[in-house]
């Protein structure tokens, strides 16, 4: 069994010079593959556009509407922070439609796991809304269209900044679990402990929101307390893992403490309870380090463990955000 990587060079067509957010950051995370040990058992996929009518069933038809319209013409920005390039309703398609076929395959069982290497990001972007750098809810999408078939799917987001998107299009439903931790205060300002959805959808968010300068240290806590015994009792058939290396020690959009080996250390947490993984690439900023990030990741998903030099401290007091998560979700969960 094999991981594979989807991967197209048309994701790059949205670019902007100067913007943290831009193709380059692709292509470092390929050089850096291109060095790793294991290079040449991956498999390269190349991915194809989301079907429109799956966009609709997640998106209103204004947003998708605004996006294909800017995107016409090009060089424009749809929020303060975002930017829309020409052609970018398909290249935003392309994206979401690479993880969803990264989800199709892990779950047909084609291959052990993928890694979607895709851009522009998606977990900001809500039902109605494109925002913080994102145009369409690429995880989002692949999870609801795994739900249709019947499968249970949890979202772990690791981004410093809250997936505001991903939870407010699954906050009321409980087939799609959305879990995260992100530095708080911080943007967007979403994501605080009592966040625990709606209706039916009631303890299917989880928020671990934690400080400025906490590390390895106290995501490992909260991964061992909260979120991986939620996860065993949930009983996901596909994690996708809203990947995003701003919270590593280095990025200079974060704030977060972690170390490139405690990135791949998540993924090991979760390979333990289901193997059915879907990476997909969301924020990371700090060219000297995503490369790492990357490679401690993927050498956990083909069992094939690399470490890097990276020392870091960090604060890891989570007592009282431990005690808090516990009080919101114990009604709903063994915890
Ligand atoms: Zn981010």
């Amino acid at each position: 069994m094999v991981t594979q990587i989807v991967f197209s060079d048309e994701f790059n067509k949205h670019n902007t010079a100067n913007h943290p957010e831009n193709a380059d950051r692709l292509y470092v995370l390929l050089d850096a593959l291109k060095k790793a040990p294991f290079y040449k058992t991956l498999v390269f996929l190349k991915p194809k556009l989301l079907p429109e009518s799956l966009l609709y069933e997640v998106h209103s038809a204004e947003m998708i509407q605004r996006v294909k319209e800017i995107s016409e013409y090009g060089d424009s920005w749809i929020d303060l922070d975002t930017y829309v390039c020409k052609s970018d309703y398909e290249t935003a398609r392309l994206a979401a439609g690479g993880v969803a076929l990264a989800c199709r395959n892990i779950v047909n069982g084609d291959a052990s796991n993928a890694f979607a290497l895709v851009r522009p990001p998606g977990h900001h972007a809500s039902a109605e809304r494109s925002m913080g750098f994102c145009l369409f809810n690429n995880a989002g999408l692949a999870a609801h269209e795994s739900s249709k078939k019947g499968k249970r799917v949890l979202i772990f987001d690791h981004d410093v900044h809250h997936g505001n998107g991903t939870q407010s299009i699954f906050y009321r439903r409980n087939d799609v679990m959305y879990q995260s931790f992100h530095l708080s205060p911080h943007y967007p300002g979403t994501g605080d402990t009592d966040e625990i959805g709606e209706g039916e959808g009631k303890g299917y968010t989880i928020n671990a929101p934690l400080v400025y300068g906490q590390g390895d240290g106290a995501v490992s806590q909260v991964i061992d307390e909260i979120f991986i015994p939620i996860t065993r009792q949930y009983k996901p058939h596909l994690v996708i893992i809203s990947v995003g290396y701003d919270s590593h020690h280095s990025d200079q959009l974060g704030g977060l403490k972690l170390s490139a080996n405690f990135f791949g250390e998540i993924i090991r947490r979760f390979k333990a309870v289901q193997s059915k993984i879907v990476c997909t690439l969301e924020g990371g900023y700090n060219f000297q380090w995503i490369g790492k990030c990357f490679l401690s990741q993927l050498g956990q998903m083909m069992s094939h463990p690399l470490s890097f030099d990276d020392l870091t401290e960090g604060n890891d007091d989570v007592t009282s955000l431990i005690k808090k998560m516990k009080k919101e979700l114990g009604e709903y969960w063994d915890l």
